[in-house]
């Protein structure tokens, strides 16, 4: 029970005949303004201009790689849509029509606007199959237009195969991101 000792009240405060002018109050508040006018400009007048991005940590669009011989790379494992928090990532597997592997993504599809681009999903596949790009500027006017095909995920790819994209130096040994491959 909260005693009447524990309840503090505070009252409006007892200004004199200067305070009751506001006019420092005001003077405060104008150089509060002032100062912003004069500070270093943070906005951008995107997308005539850009920030530059931190591409060590981007985690951007998604992209589906291909293999050396410009197959999916993707061997329907599920470990992404295992790992994905957001449960955008589905996947039907079919039997592969290639002797090296079992399984290959017949549908693969990714939910941009459920993602929560937390990377889990790249972390988490065991051929590099799935990654995260620098790109972000994606645009749709429909929700399903959002929805990514594995031929739409494969177009991410062919368009920015020369950017080695952020993914966790320490597990899979890239040492820097977001340059183009050498
Ligand atoms: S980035 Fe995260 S939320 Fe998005 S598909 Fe991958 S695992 Fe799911
Ligand atoms: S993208 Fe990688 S983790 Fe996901 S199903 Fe394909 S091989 Fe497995």
């Amino acid at each position: 029970m909260i005693k009447p000792e524990d309840i503090i009240r505070i009252g409006p405060p007892q200004l004199d005949g200067v305070g009751r002018m506001y006019f420092g109050e005001i003077a405060r508040g104008l150089g509060i303004t002032l100062g912003h006018l004069f500070k270093k400009k943070k906005t951008v007048q995107y997308p005539e201009e850009e920030r530059p991005l931190r591409v060590q940590n981007y985690r951007g669009v998604h992209r589906l790689n291909r293999d050396p011989d410009e197959r999916v790379a993707c061997v329907s494992c599920f470990m992404c849509s295992t790992a994905c928090p957001a449960h955008c990532i589905h996947i039907e597997a079919g039997e592969s029509p290639w002797p090296d592997r079992e399984k290959y993504p017949v549908k693969f599809e990714i939910d941009e606007l459920r993602c929560i681009y937390c990377g889990m999903c790249e972390e988490a596949c065991p051929v590099d199959a799935i990654e995260l790009t620098t790109e972000f500027d994606i645009v749709g006017l429909t929700r399903e237009e959002m929805v990514f095909d594995k031929e739409k995920l494969l177009e991410v790819y062919d368009q920015t195969k020369q950017v080695k994209p952020r993914k966790n130096p320490k597990i899979t040994g890239y040492s820097y991101t977001g340059k183009p491959q050498q």
